[in-house]
């Protein structure tokens, strides 16, 4: 084989590998695109009611974790929520809620899709309502000694992780935190909302210790105060940044 053949054979496949290399890359950004486009479409047309929408995770047939002694996750943080609601109202806030009774929120679903997929949709529109979102779940460990608080923010918003730090300040003083700062994921669709939008995990059910604080009801309390704070001090921020 002379060198220069085995130079062409190189080249050949090298072109074939990298042709291939694009259409990769080009079906793959297909979907997503088309999915983005259309999802924005649908989010223009949603008008904004609420200063906040509270999103209590799982309902109806999706308990979500489940603690020792039955405890489930979609009643803990549904709790959480209604108690949210009660100090954002009084403190001068619009409220809106993706749910507020034990039912899954997939009948505000604008597309088809598994049950799953219509639920994390039918909140992604919900959300969408809101001048802010808030996403409160309650975490699941192998770990039992896994323990605390966790606040989830969209990564590289800079807008969306003020937020999350001025919200884990107040949960910092009255809950033990999983991690000191609050955690950027790029893998959450609530997260990815054309607003700032947070999920947070008030503590794990797979700990006795954060087990024995949720299911007492001045914890929750406590806890929905704290996170009601932090909101507060968000929104003021981000009301006059945007109205300047
Ligand atoms: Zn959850």
């Amino acid at each position: 084989m002379s060198r220069k053949f085995y130079w062409i054979t190189i080249s050949k496949d090298y072109l074939i590998g990298f042709g291939l290399l694009l259409l990769v890359i080009y079906i793959l950004s297909l979907p997503s695109s088309y999915h983005l486009a259309e999802l924005s479409m649908a989010v223009m047309s949603t008008p904004v009611k609420y200063d906040i929408v509270i999103d209590p995770g799982h309902g109806g047939i999706d308990s979500g974790g489940i603690g020792a002694g039955s405890v489930y996750e979609k009643d803990l943080v549904l709790d959480i929520a209604l108690r949210m609601q009660r100090c954002l109202e009084t403190a001068g806030l619009k409220v809106g809620l993706t749910r507020d009774s034990d039912t899954d929120v997939t009948h505000l679903a604008t597309k088809a899709g598994t049950r799953h997929q219509r639920d994390l949709d039918g909140r992604f529109m919900a959300v969408h309502e809101g001048v802010l979102g808030i996403s409160i779940h309650a975490n699941i460990a192998k770990n039992a000694r896994e323990q605390g608080a966790l606040v989830f923010y969209l990564r590289d918003s800079y807008i969306d992780k003020q937020y999350a730090e001025l919200v884990l300040k107040q949960i910092e003083k009255v809950q033990v935190l999983n991690y000191k700062h609050p955690v950027p994921r790029s893998n959450l669709l609530l997260l990815k909302a054309k607003l700032p939008v947070l999920l947070i995990e008030v503590g794990f059910l797979s700990n006795p210790e954060d087990l024995a604080k949720l299911t007492n009801s001045q914890f929750r309390q406590t806890l929905a105060e704290a996170l009601s704070r932090g909101i507060v001090s968000f929104y003021n921020v981000y009301r006059s940044e945007r109205t300047e």
